[in-house]
């Protein structure tokens, strides 16, 4: 057994940790007895976000972990920041650095704070000193907070090298003797804690904290990785952080792997669609017509965010489908199953974010500009990027966000560019319900309450979208639903969410056509085409068909667990093709 003991020095106290072997170490604190050495599991030396763990079990104060955060060396995986949440940043913390994955929901174009570094020859010894003001904690607080210039701050930063000048003392400089390179950018962000959405949107974003950014640009993704220092504000007496680096996280689901018990489970349920995935969507909701819906919704929950085209051309596969109908037709029952239920319906899923249409205008769809603060508050659609929103009574939405939304529906990016600018992502899985202008019984064909609604008035807005199904009151009789014949969810939800994460982290280079799957969406396209392809009916246009045929096919591949061995690619054949062929003529058959 290989023995292998660090001592941390930690300013006041002493910090020991003796690692024993891969498996366990042991940690004492100073003026304890040797009895008193705490077992650690070895988890701890693996990540920094197990320093939490740590923490726990061996019960140390919030200052211990403070410095066990701090100071420790990077040690077997261990980093010098410490992996909290903003939820857990208390005063404790300050002067700690922290890296915390949280998401921006506010942010204020970036301007110049100062020179990005300073080489200073000292006049005594005239050694040469180049000071990183990004990596100085110190000289960035006062410059933030009390708009210090540089110049006054030298004599400061002159302190803290090593070794001091020839004499001990320190380091003189003038200021024509020192050159300034580089500018450091500046942006405040307003961040929240990554959380699973079980609160109400709004009110998640209601409480932000404050994140000064400092020689970093604000990526386009919103969910990020952020590493900085924890300080207070001395004017405000705030508790904030300035960050000198961040990362854009890479997908929804970080971090995802499969257990030999998923891969169990996995196979037992969804393997060729033995149980009937619809049931696992609202089953107060019966009729077949409702079946349909539910359908969709397990074909967007299936949907990964990129796929590959038949000609290997990388597309949008976050699938965006669109209910719309009479009100009191289970339309909000169904969207709304997967973000939580409705009070009187709960579910037992968050896949989502929930945006009403009416209250839009506070929350904004895709962002609002605080104008006396000039900050851009992002909105629903950049802060599910990569996941799913649904968007509740979508006919409420106002003039200005559809306008945006229009933009922002086809290149997946939203960008401001107005008195403020900034960009952020939206690679989103959409359903949308919204009432027609009539009742539906009052159009010939459902597909006229589509074009009838402001939203869809122009067809490039139609054509942004996968799928639209109609709720009609005649849909389903009182019959059905006094004999439901709905079955109960034969998976558990656990299960199905866990495999709704395995559709959602498959990459693009992991999905794969067999020959004939390719040949089937060229030759189905065409057939879609030729058949409902109708001057009037704006929903089928030639151009996309082929894409949303691609986008449903892999979704039915993912939901029927098409793989191989190692469970990580998804396998699209002809079957998948075949099965979302025939549920798109479905859906276009009830409209016309
Ligand atoms: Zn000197």
């Amino acid at each position: 057994m290989s023995v292998k003991k660090s001592v941390f020095k930690t300013g006041d106290s002493m910090l020991h940790f003796r690692k024993l072997d891969s498996e366990n170490l042991k940690l004492k604190i100073t003026g304890k007895n040797e009895k008193d050495w705490i077992s650690v599991s070895n988890r701890f030396w693996k990540s920094d976000e197990d320093i939490d763990r740590l923490a726990n079990q061996v019960e140390l104060p919030a200052k211990e972990i403070k410095k066990i955060g701090c100071e420790i060396e990077d040690n077997g995986g261990i980093s010098e920041y410490y992996s909290t949440s903003l939820q857990k940043i208390t005063a404790d913390l300050v002067s700690c650095k922290v890296v915390i994955h949280t998401q921006i929901v506010g942010e204020q174009a970036h301007k110049v704070l100062s020179p990005k570094s300073i080489e200073i020859n000292c006049i005594n010894c005239s050694k040469k000193f180049k000071i990183d003001i990004s990596e100085k904690i110190d000289l960035l607080k006062d410059i933030i907070f009390k708009g210090s210039k540089l110049e006054k701050l030298l004599p400061q930063a002159l302190k803290s090298i090593h070794p001091p000048c020839v004499d001990g003392k320190d380091h003189i400089f003038s200021t024509d003797n020192t050159e300034e390179s580089g500018y450091i950018d500046y942006s405040l962000l307003y961040v929240i804690d990554v959380l699973k959405p079980t609160e109400r949107f709004d009110e998640r974003i209601a409480k932000p904290r404050l994140i000064h950014l400092v020689n970093k640009t604000i990526p386009r993704a919103k969910k990020v990785v952020i590493y900085g220092w924890v300080v207070v504000n001395p004017k405000t007496r705030d508790i904030c952080i300035i960050a000198n680096n961040i990362e854009p996280e890479e997908t929804e689901i970080t971090n995802f792997s499969l257990t030999d018990e998923d891969k169990k489970n996995f196979s037992k349920y969804f393997v060729d669609e033995k149980y009937a995935l619809a049931d696992q969507i609202n089953p107060n909701i019966v009729g077949e017509k409702r079946k349909v819906a539910k359908e969709a919704v397990v074909d967007v929950l299936h949907s990964p965010l990129t796929i590959p085209d038949v000609n290997g051309k990388h597309i949008r596969g976050g699938l965006r489908v669109v209910f719309i109908g009479d009100t009191g037709e289970a339309k909000s029952s169904i969207a709304r199953y997967l973000v939580g239920g409705e009070p009187a319906d709960p579910s037992p899923y968050v896949f989502g974010n929930l945006v009403i249409g009416e209250t839009s205008k506070r929350t904004g769809i895709l962002y609002t500009i605080d104008v006396d603060k000039k900050i851009i508050i992002w909105g629903a659609l950049p802060l599910s990027d990569t996941g799913l929103v649904i968007i509740d009574g979508m006919q409420q939405l106002h003039n200005e966000d559809i306008g945006q939304m229009r933009e922002s529906l086809s290149s997946q990016i939203i960008k401001v560019d107005k008195y403020v600018k900034g960009q952020a992502l939206a690679r989103t899985r959409i359903i949308a319900t919204m009432n027609p202008n009539k009742i539906m019984g009052m159009y010939t064909y459902p597909v006229q309450a589509i074009s009838d609604n402001r939203i869809f008035f122009k067809t490039p807005d139609v054509r942004r979208w996968d799928l639209f199904i109609t709720f009609n009151k005649e849909d389903v009789d009182g019959k059905e639903v006094i004999y439901r014949k709905t079955g109960e969810p034969q998976i558990s939800s656990q299960v199905f969410e866990q495999h709704v994460n395995w559709a959602w982290s498959r990459k693009v280079e992991q999905i794969q056509y067999a020959e004939e799957s390719k040949e089937k969406i060229r030759e189905f396209s065409l057939k879609i085409v030729e058949k409902y392809e109708v001057g009037d009916i704006p929903v089928v246009v030639g151009k996309q068909i082929s894409d949303i045929l691609c986008r449903f096919s892999v979704a039915r591949a993912c939901r029927a667990h098409s793989t191989d061995m190692t469970h990580e690619n998804v396998i699209v054949k002809e079957e998948h093709v075949v099965s979302a062929y025939k549920f798109l003529t479905g859906v276009y058959d009830s409209l016309s």
